[in-house]
């Protein structure tokens, strides 16, 4: 016998197909079960938001094929349902290939009567059984098929112990449906259930396939999230898990819409132990329906404020630059030779008025993520080259001012760099020469040759790169010599140590004397004393740059120093030097 509870698809473009096999249906009082769709395209859209026990699939439609469907499925991993295809041609060949694309039986129209339609029923359904016992036995939920709550919470318990092991990072989920109970008293416990089969199914396929889906009973389920490597990738699931649920639920021919309320609670923070990591999880969720339902919410209260101030920071970089939020301070490079500022470097403020001051070290890797950068980058180079030829043609320097402009490393992969750089250099007067771009060492870590290519045609347009922060970096020495590049930034941290620790002070000299042998060019930043600066003098380094000579800033009082300075020299980089601290 075939159960009552079975749903049928039949797909069948041809009306008088449909009824053939609708009157074999009849005749085993199946018919009411059956939805139909008429074209391909509906199937599919009917097997998205359905649940159903079996596809009966004609072969030829009028603008696909049975396999193209089979494929289709595959593809969106909903192949999960037996289909049996429905051939006009009693064709070999075809059959194994529509059973090799995953269709569990092939009958021939012609033959189709009651007796064969029945038996290939009957088998997809044994099948379907066979497949529920063995997937109870292994503490699944029987509805469902996803992990129960026992074995939620015993591979919650393990993946604490590894967590703990390895220092690493987990996240609960608990999801709990919005107003459930009204849908399942109204309409019934069994739409009730083809619901949440449908919702099981939506979340298993939002997931990767190691993280835990589990229905702990009800409408609850949760998610065990391993190895987390930061808040942001939780946040961006919960939202994927948000939007999963959004289309309609075809449900015993009801289109049902839910929503989730979403708990999230991470290891070590909210808790090292199982219950309380699903103790935080839960009072999240309990925020979250309190708070209007439909969202995801952090167990704690700081983490919650990192997201929402990241989050923040993302939206309000959006208009920032059109809403002219950000300006460029200027810090002056020294030449040790001369005493005179020969270059001023850029970097870049912003202050949103919500926001007030944020610092670049916080929002560089926000713009870096959300793409932001390229618009950015492309803002900063205009403004900053245009910037320094105007000090050239006011002529408090004799020599023009070189710019020296960071770039990051997002920007420098994209595609089109090189040719963005052109446009560009082509929208700004002062002369390539004068241009230096500063990026730091880790460029090198994944396509060295690539790397090496593309900063060769910079160096092409006549533009200088400078390798920033250096030391801190891998491997720093190795790659140095076949890297085309013009000058080393030696890295603040080694700056700060002369004088203090000799380990520091020996780096320093080794990186002065590297440079200069593979003909490079030195500058030390982020100078805070004459001890330092006689340091550096001491042993040749060529450009100094740091708060003793200046902190970075705004144009016109780069303006300012200039003119005081056009006459007479400059930095008395031997003894104790003017400071300008602002
Ligand atoms: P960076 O390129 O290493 O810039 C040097 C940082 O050290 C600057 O911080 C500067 O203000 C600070 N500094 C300069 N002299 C001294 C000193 O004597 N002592 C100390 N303690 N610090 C000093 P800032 O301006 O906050 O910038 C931070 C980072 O943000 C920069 O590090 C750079 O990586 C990034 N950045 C700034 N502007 C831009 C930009 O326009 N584009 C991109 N992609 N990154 C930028
Ligand atoms: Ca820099
Ligand atoms: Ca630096």
């Amino acid at each position: 016998m075939i159960s009552e509870s079975i749903n049928i698809l039949l797909i069948d473009d041809d009306e008088l197909d449909r009824k053939a096999v609708l009157r074999q249906l009849k005749k085993s009082n199946l018919d009411e079960m059956i939805t139909v769709a008429k074209t391909g395209d509906d199937g599919l859209e009917k097997i998205r938001h359905g649940n159903f026990d079996v596809v009966l699939l004609d072969y030829r439609l009028s603008n696909m094929t049975g396999i193209n469907i089979l494929d289709t499925l595959a593809r969106e991993k909903i192949l999960t349902m037996p289909v049996i295809m429905i051939s006009g041609m009693d064709d070999e060949s075809l059959m194994l290939k529509c059973l090799e694309h995953g269709a569990q039986d092939f009958l021939v129209k012609s033959e189709v009567n009651k007796k064969i339609l029945m038996r290939a029923i009957r088998y997809a359904q044994e099948r379907k059984n066979l497949q529920q016992q063995l997937i109870s036995l292994a503490k699944y939920d029987s509805l469902t098929g996803l992990a129960n709550r026992e074995l939620f919470l015993n591979s919650l318990t393990k993946s604490i112990n590894k967590a703990k092991r390895n220092s690493s990072q987990l996240a609960v989920l608990f999801i709990d449906i919005d107003h459930f109970k009204i849908i399942n008293d109204s309409l019934g416990h069994s739409t009730g259930d083809e619901l949440l089969k449908s919702i099981a199914s939506r979340l298993q396929n939002s997931m990767r396939a190691e993280d835990m889906v589990a229905r702990l009973g009800g409408d609850e389920f949760a998610i065990l999230l391993d190895d987390i490597d930061n808040i942001d990738s939780i946040a961006k699931i919960a939202a994927k898990i948000i939007a999963s649920l959004k289309p309609y639920h075809l449900c015993n021919n009801h289109e049902l819409n839910v929503s989730p309320s979403i708990g999230i609670s991470t290891f070590p923070e909210c808790g090292i132990d199982t219950e309380s990591l699903i103790q935080a999880a839960d009072t999240a969720m309990y925020e979250v329906k309190r708070n209007g339902r439909n969202s995801f919410q952090f167990f704690s209260d700081s983490m919650q404020l990192l997201v929402s101030r990241k989050l923040n920071i993302e939206n309000a970089l959006r208009y920032a630059i059109i809403q002219n939020e950000f300006t460029i301070h200027y810090q002056p490079q020294i030449d040790a030779k001369t005493q005179r500022i020969v270059a001023t470097e850029a970097l870049i403020r912003w202050n949103n008025k919500n926001l007030g001051n944020v610092t670049p070290d916080e929002f560089i890797p926000i713009a870096e993520d959300s793409g932001h950068i390229k618009k950015l980058g492309a803002w900063v180079f205009v403004q900053a080259c245009n910037t320094s030829i105007q000090w050239t043609e006011q002529q408090f320097n004799a020599q023009p001012l070189t710019i020296s402009i960071n770039v990051s490393i997002v920007q420098l992969k994209s595609d089109g760099f090189i040719d963005e750089l052109k446009e560009l250099l082509s929208q700004v007067s002062l002369p390539p020469k004068h241009i230096v771009l500063e990026i730091t060492e880790s460029i090198m870590t994944d396509d060295p040759d690539a790397m090496v290519t593309l900063l060769s045609n910079i160096q092409a347009l006549g533009i200088s790169i400078a390798i920033d922060d250096f030391g801190t970096g891998y491997s720093s020495l190795s790659y140095l010599r076949r890297l085309p590049i013009d000058i080393l930034k030696i890295d603040q941290s080694f700056v700060a140590d002369i004088g203090i620790n000799k380990n520091g002070e020996a780096i320093v000299k080794t990186i002065i004397t590297l440079a200069h042998n593979l003909g490079l060019e030195v500058i030390a930043e982020g100078v805070e004393n004459q001890t330092q600066t006689d340091f550096l003098v001491n042993y040749e380094c060529d450009t100094l740059q740091g708060y003793y000579f200046s902190r970075p800033i705004a144009a016109d009082e780069i303006t300012e120093l200039l003119k005081s300075k056009a006459t007479s020299p400059i930095y008395n980089i031997n003894k104790r030097s003017i400071t300008n601290d602002n």
